[in-house]
């Protein structure tokens, strides 16, 4: 869940990297014509063409979606470069000290907070002694000016990580609001969907055993309604919670889903046939041996669990109306049992 939360994090700050990429490339690319061409300043017009290529390809990359990390801090290093030898050559008073207040911000959105903060402290040194060292002694300017670079400078660090933090936050409740099921905290089928579409996206391995494949597990709860209309429905929803977090132990992992009422779907990866029987008849054992006990009840249930080979190309319904098949098969033959169908997709298409 959070991992998936840090990926629309990411998308974003794949998405600043992009732009800025291109922002950077052009605008080097205009100094390397300026100082060539008119300031006769060759090296640094050098130096300055070929950061400015580097940052459009960095553009071309992330346009491509095959943006790379050291993508991120070669992009880094031109901005403080270049915004750092403007402020160092140029006369204070043109005001390229200005360009220095963007640094904070842009670290910290790049690289994360942690990272970002360490750029920012490591950068005001240099900067400090430099502005110290320029500045007019009288009316202790110097000091003056210190000072107010080190509020300015480290109050855009404060509001881009306080911004940072916030987006953070509701990027994952966000996420949680859109991909889990509210009652039991299991995943949803927005999240199934997603892992499908993963799945799918990811290249087929001609070499992959059968200990390798991926099985799902669907569980369904066994005449449940009867636990409804005996106890009550808030019963049934703590039974419900209660059976997701059984399964959540015994998988030892996220990859459990509420699909529908008093249905469960269960991805295991890399699982043979006999080992995800194996895992399901141990499931269903582990249901069938707990005593539910829940509003001073004690509720005993049972699951049926049909059991299905996630092939590549498969779409979610088709794989649904395969699971499903093996689930009725194992509810018709009395409940309280696994059922492992061989059924091919194109069969039960
Ligand atoms: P079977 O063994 O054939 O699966 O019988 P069943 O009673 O479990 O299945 P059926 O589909 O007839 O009924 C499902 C029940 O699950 C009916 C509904 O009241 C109950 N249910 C579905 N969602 C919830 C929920 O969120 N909370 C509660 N308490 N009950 C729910
Ligand atoms: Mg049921
Ligand atoms: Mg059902």
């Amino acid at each position: 869940m959070t991992t998936q939360a840090n990926t629309l994090l990411l998308e974003t700050r794949d998405t600043l990297h992009k732009w800025l990429s291109l922002a950077t490339g052009v605008i080097m690319l205009f100094f390397c014509f300026l100082n060539i061409s008119v300031l006769n300043q060759i090296t640094v017009g050098a130096v300055d063409g070929i950061l400015g290529m580097l940052n459009i390809y960095f553009f071309a990359s992330a346009h491509r979606g095959k943006a790379e990390k050291w993508h991120s801090y070669v992009l880094i290093i031109s901005l403080t470069a270049t915004a750092f030898y403007a402020f160092y050559h140029a006369d204070l008073r043109a005001g390229s000290v200005y360009w220095l207040l963007l640094l904070p911000p842009v670290y910290c959105l790049l690289a994360g907070p942690k990272l970002g903060l360490f750029y920012t402290i490591a950068l005001s040194f240099p900067v400090l002694a430099v502005l110290f060292i320029k500045s007019d002694t009288a009316n202790f300017i110097q000091y003056r000016s210190a000072l107010n670079f080190v509020l300015a400078y480290f109050f855009s660090y404060i509001t881009c990580y306080l911004y940072e933090t916030q987006y953070a936050k509701s990027s994952l409740l966000l996420h949680k609001m859109a991909f889990q099921d509210p009652l039991t905290g299991a995943q949803n089928r927005h999240a199934l969907k997603l892992f499908f579409d993963d799945f799918n996206n990811k290249p087929e391995d001609p070499f992959q055993t059968e200990q390798e494949e991926t099985r799902l597990l669907i569980v369904d709860i066994d005449h449940f309604k009867s636990v409804n209309d005996e106890f009550g429905h808030d019963v049934g929803d703590s039974v419900l919670i209660e059976i997701a977090e059984l399964l959540q132990y015994c998988t030892g992992s996220n990859y459990v889903y509420r699909i529908g009422g008093e249905e469960f779907l269960i991805i295991l990866k890399n699982h043979s046939s006999s080992q995800a029987f194996d895992f399901a008849e141990s499931i269903r054992k582990s249901v069938e041996s707990t005593i539910f006990r829940t509003h001073e009840h004690n509720i005993k249930i049972t699951v049926s669990i049909g059991i299905a080979q996630l092939n590549q190309g498969q779409t979610f319904r088709e794989f649904l109306r395969v699971a499903d098949k093996n689930l009725y098969s194992a509810k018709n033959k009395g409940r309280n049992l696994v059922h492992y169908g061989s059924i091919s997709v194109t069969e039960a298409v």
